[in-house]
């Protein structure tokens, strides 16, 4: 965005005197200046995110996937992953999201902390994001 930074200057000679304009902010912005800083603090703030969770990339958020790569796992650190719980009864297929360390080795068990049901998940985030807006 250098649009917003970017200083013009005309070098004007005259009689070997050399004037200087500058015209700050001379083309209107894309976006406004706070969107950019805003904009550019949480490409930072995500940047971060991944590298202290080891992330390699961040898939973008859809109805399917709204908490991928958002889940850290309080006993080991590692990112929580959705995983299907499949059962011959419709009724019991489950849609969880668990530790990608729990099992991180074949066979055998790694970390100890427990799955989260989809639903309960989706409910306590809606539940904490309207007590964040309540505050405001
Ligand atoms: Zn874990």
């Amino acid at each position: 965005m250098e649009a917003l930074t970017q200083r013009i200057s005309f070098h004007i000679e005259n009689k070997g005197e050399v004037a200087q304009y500058y015209v700050e902010e001379s083309h209107p912005p894309i976006i406004d200046r706070d969107t950019w800083k805003a904009v550019q603090l949480e490409r930072e703030r995500r940047k971060a995110f991944m590298e202290k969770y080891n992330i390699q990339k961040m898939d973008y958020i859809t109805n399917d996937n709204t908490f991928m790569d958002r889940i850290i796992c309080g006993c080991c650190g590692g990112v929580y992953g959705r995983k299907i719980w499949n059962s011959n009864d419709e009724r019991l297929k489950r849609t969880v999201w668990q530790c990608n360390n729990k099992y991180a080795v074949k066979g055998r068990k790694g970390c100890d902390n427990r799955h989260i049901d989809d639903e309960v998940l989706y409910m306590r985030y809606l539940f904490l994001s309207l007590m964040r807006l309540a505050k405001i």
